[in-house]
């Protein structure tokens, strides 16, 4: 009986040397542990077997089991350490990323052309003195139209040109509620919070129902508004040809056309002399040598009178802008949908 014992161990040891020896991954090895040595492996299975023996016996086998116990524990870990220095010895042998080659570029992202021209257009007039205000894109109908002298006859006020906002939870009386179709009503609540002199630029988004190649539902303007005690027209031109010269260049000529707006008297289109062709004649200017680029105009009485200022001791000048307008013609784009795809291939260009 202790033979067949002294045998089963010795069995068992030869075998589990031969399979620690032949391992080739960490998993294996761990299996080969819990089959030999885990609390139901096949060490336990031998010792467990034990019980029949008389109490002397069992004390040697015991002491043999033991010893192989501890051998396999050692054969165990040296194996553990073999497949740990294969395994740096792999990694030491040559790398595996290729150090040679060309790196990959991290992909800068950029100002939308849009945004750098508002910018600059901003960055002009704060040169000027000009502050910036800003006021919200839902706005009171009142701030939009009436404040503005736009009367409710006005095409400007059809449900056609403008987005009405759903704005039953106001108080009785205080709508409409409109998208705001231009910056202008930002000039009302510049002149309703600060006494004169005022002198600011109002950038932002506004929002028309239009859509085609030169028209988007939403777009961005800059307005100015300078008001003070004896601002003239002739302020009003300084300034736009000042401005003209610094976002077109040095070279860059202007000119005032008589024009209509509700909220200015008297108005004027201002062109300044094409930026393509100098003034030649191109496809672009459709061969007048000009291009029109802004509106503006002697703030209209109605217009300060609505906004808390009395017009018989105040004067003061107003322009409007098209951002995108100004950003096609300074980089060459004729449609101005492309601005809006957000397709990386046409913005990474500016
Ligand atoms: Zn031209």
């Amino acid at each position: 009986m202790p033979d067949a014992m002294h045998d089963r161990l010795k069995a068992l040891s030869e075998t589990a040397r031969t399979e620690i020896a032949a391992a080739q991954t960490a998993q294996q090895l761990e299996a080969l542990k819990g089959r030999f040595l885990g609390k139901k492996g096949e060490l336990s299975a031998v010792l467990g077997s034990m019980g029949k023996l008389p109490p002397e016996e069992r004390k040697a086998i015991g002491e043999v089991a033991n010893t192989v116990k501890g051998e396999l524990e050692a054969l165990l870990e040296q194996a553990q350490k073999r497949l740990e220095d294969a395994a740096l010895d792999e990694e030491l042998k040559g790398p595996k990323l290729d150090v040679t080659l060309p790196g990959r570029a991290v992909a800068f992202g950029r100002r939308h052309p849009v945004s750098q021209t508002l910018e600059d257009i901003v960055r002009v007039f704060s040169r000027l003195g000009f502050e910036v205000y800003s006021g919200p894109e839902i706005e009171l109908d009142w701030y939009n139209f009436e404040a503005l002298n736009v009367p409710a006859d006005h095409p400007a006020r059809d449900m056609q040109d403008t987005f009405y906002v759903d704005a039953h939870w106001l108080p009785k009386g205080v709508g409409p509620v409109v998208l705001r179709t231009h910056t202008s009503p930002v000039q009302i609540r510049t002149m309703l919070a600060h006494k004169p002199p005022v002198r600011g630029v109002m950038p932002g988004r506004v929002y028309r129902k239009d859509s085609d190649q030169t028209h988007t539902p939403m777009f961005h303007q800059v307005e100015g508004l300078l008001v003070d005690e004896t601002v003239t027209f002739a302020e009003l031109k300084g300034t736009l040809a000042a401005f003209a010269r610094a976002f077109f260049g040095a070279s860059t000529k202007t000119r005032f056309r008589p024009s209509f707006f509700p909220f200015t008297e008297p108005s004027a289109e201002v062109d300044v002399s094409c930026v393509f062709c100098g003034g030649k004649g191109c496809r672009v200017c459709k061969h007048t040598g000009w291009l029109e680029v802004l509106g503006s105009g002697m703030v209209h009485p109605n217009v300060f009178k609505h906004a808390g200022y009395d017009a018989s001791k105040v004067t003061g000048f107003a322009f409007g802008m098209g951002v995108e307008r100004l950003a096609m013609l300074r980089y060459g784009i004729d449609d101005l949908r492309t601005m809006f795809e957000n397709d990386a291939r046409f913005l990474a260009q500016f």
